[in-house]
């Protein structure tokens, strides 16, 4: 048999060779290929706006900026534009890290016994949220322009014009929104508020906004505009910043001393960003004045003494030495986190991978460790602080966003308590995040590192995370809403992703648990309540609670970006592709 091939083929065949290298060549790396985004927030109109702004060519800071807008209007109980904000920023071309604090800054006129009933005893949480006192200088405009000049694509304007247009237009009010007016009789306290989120009916008597009805916000259209033209002074200076002082002088109980010139004064900070290993990865969080990320890199760090990732997911040994590294995070939690600016925040020490594998010895696997004491650290002025009490309510927003260029942003944004003080002023929620400081400023006639003072940030557990993979590429964008309890969502997340091997969505949706150093609480009417009684015979007093996490976030897979929006909340993830 003959195989050659004969000479008159042989052209041919060489031609239509070197056309589909070249044609390979070319589809693989010389067109324009589409690159995905990916938009993931508590709302659906906030993920809408978001990816429009991204489909648009804008950058994932961008994005954030029209979805911080539209949240403002939609998700007013949880988060908003006089409220403050934790940004993690990835820019991938220059493979560089921000850390954005935009934390509320208590007015120059704070004392620490402010939230002192006749200076003495601690004030009760809810007449202490209820008060012009709890109102801190918001820092979440502050924070997203300044991320802006550096990462932002678009002009400043254009991102607020979708908010713009749906407060003159109107939402349609979520059930979240809906539930949340229904259930706080105290928003019917505030005047301003009285109006916006309640209608009477025909006989005269208030009834509160409804789900499936459309709400418009012209007042707050009319800050949005000036926001849009005038950039931060039209927030911080101006008629805008004069109704927010109004409204706190005005606070029908216990008016606040926030002032213009607070305002004026208000600086958004670049921070070191605290990135440390985890398996394989490197997962990277928000230094003080959160406790959000020390926290849950202590966590990972005790947990990197066990095979989590040879433990049957939420199992019993699983759920144990989750909590158990919890239980250790949350009593260092309780005594060393502070503003950094104003007290020695001991973060390396914190941190320490010796002091963490003695942290990890203290867990026994067959019983509980019970109340965890704080660690000693060798540090003399951290040693001797008192606890901080203070007590956050659950609201609150996480959004996670990958632009199409790889860039990413993971922030977490918050008035503290569901709306906040209750106040309004331009349309917007006045925070309370100043209810955040521990109440008592010493304890045993020790300084509390998150006692009030003036200028100074409350102490949070917000806790915003990107993670890297080992070639130091993107991998993961995760946060959550939940108060103090978001140390725990997060943490619990992070296991699912990093050492189960759960896509976003997966991780998300499993039933919750975590330890803050009290009762183990699991999430009620799950299949964790299986486990009650083996988990008790270890020591752990097991308290079933309702969840209210709020997780949203991104993951890269070899298919493209992977996002999950957690069923507790109503949020979306958004994805589509930009050619490129
Ligand atoms: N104010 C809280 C903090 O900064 C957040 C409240 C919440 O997540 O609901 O930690």
């Amino acid at each position: 048999m003959d195989f050659s091939i004969p000479m008159k083929r042989i052209v041919p065949l060489a031609v239509a060779t070197v056309i589909v290298v070249v044609a390979t060549v070319w589809f693989m790396f010389g067109r324009d290929r589409p690159t995905q985004y990916m938009v993931a927030a508590a709302n659906p109109y906030a993920s809408g706006a978001g990816a429009a702004i991204l489909a648009k060519g804008g950058s994932a800071v961008d994005a954030a900026i029209a979805v911080q807008a539209v949240l403002t209007l939609v998700e007013p109980e949880s988060s908003g534009l006089a409220g403050g904000a934790f940004m993690l920023h990835w820019a991938s071309a220059s493979e560089k890290l921000d850390a954005y604090d935009g934390r509320e800054t208590a007015p120059a006129g704070a004392t620490q016994d402010m939230f002192l009933d006749d200076g003495k005893a601690p004030l009760g949480i809810v007449p202490a949220i209820l008060s012009g006192r709890s109102v801190g200088s918001p820092g979440a405009v502050a924070m997203l322009a300044m991320a802006h000049k550096e990462h932002g694509k678009l002009p400043w304007a254009d991102l607020f014009q979708p908010a713009i247009e749906l407060s003159e237009n109107g939402f349609v009010v979520s059930q979240k929104l809906a539930a949340a007016v229904a259930r706080d009789p105290a928003l019917a306290m505030m005047p301003a508020s009285q109006d916006y989120f309640f209608t009477k009916d025909t006989s005269g008597k208030r009834i509160p906004v409804a789900a499936g009805s459309v709400l418009k916000n012209p007042l707050l259209a009319e800050t949005l505009k000036v926001i849009a033209a005038e950039g931060i002074d039209g927030f911080y200076k101006g008629a805008v910043a004069q109704s927010i002082v109004d409204a706190v002088h005005a606070a029908p109980s216990r008016p606040g001393t926030l002032s213009m010139s607070d305002l004026a004064k208000y600086e958004a900070k670049h921070r070191e960003p605290l990135c440390r290993p985890y398996r394989v990865y490197v997962v990277c969080t928000m230094p003080p004045p959160t406790s959000g990320g020390i926290a849950t890199l202590q966590v990972l760090g005790i947990l990197s003494h066990f095979y989590m990732d040879q433990i049957e997911p939420m199992s019993l040994t699983a759920v144990h030495f989750i909590a158990e590294a919890e239980k250790l995070a949350y009593a260092d939690r309780g005594k060393f986190l502070g503003d950094p600016d104003f007290v020695h925040v001991p973060v390396e020490a914190l941190l320490d991978k010796d002091y963490l594998a003695g942290r990890a010895a203290l867990i026994d696997p067959s019983a509980s460790i019970g109340k965890a004491e704080p660690g000693k650290l060798n540090d003399k002025a951290a040693d001797n602080q008192g606890t901080n009490v203070s007590v956050a309510f659950p609201s609150t927003s996480h959004f996670s966003i990958v632009d199409a260029d790889g860039d990413v942003v993971s922030m977490t944004t918050s008035v503290e308590a569901p709306f906040g003080s209750h106040l309004m002023a331009g349309g917007m929620i006045l925070n309370n995040q100043l209810t955040d400081f521990s109440f008592v400023p010493t304890e045993d006639g020790r300084p509390v590192a998150n006692a009030v003072a003036p200028n100074k940030r409350p102490m949070s557990a917000m806790d915003p995370v990107i993670v890297f993979n080992k070639t130091g590429d993107f991998y993961a964008a995760l946060g959550s809403p939940g108060g103090s309890r978001i140390i725990g969502y997060v943490t619990q997340s992070l296991v699912a992703v990093l050492d189960w091997k759960m896509s976003m969505q997966e991780a998300f949706d499993q039933p919750r648990f975590l330890d803050r150093n009290g009762p183990l609480e699991i999430e009620e009417g799950t299949s964790l309540e299986k486990l009650t009684r083996d988990l008790t015979q270890l020591g752990h007093e097991v308290k079933p609670t309702k969840i209210n996490s709020g997780l949203h976030g991104i993951r890269v897979t070899p298919e493209g970006l992977d996002g999950g929006a957690d069923p507790r909340r109503e949020g979306k993830v958004i994805s589509g592709f930009v050619e490129r």
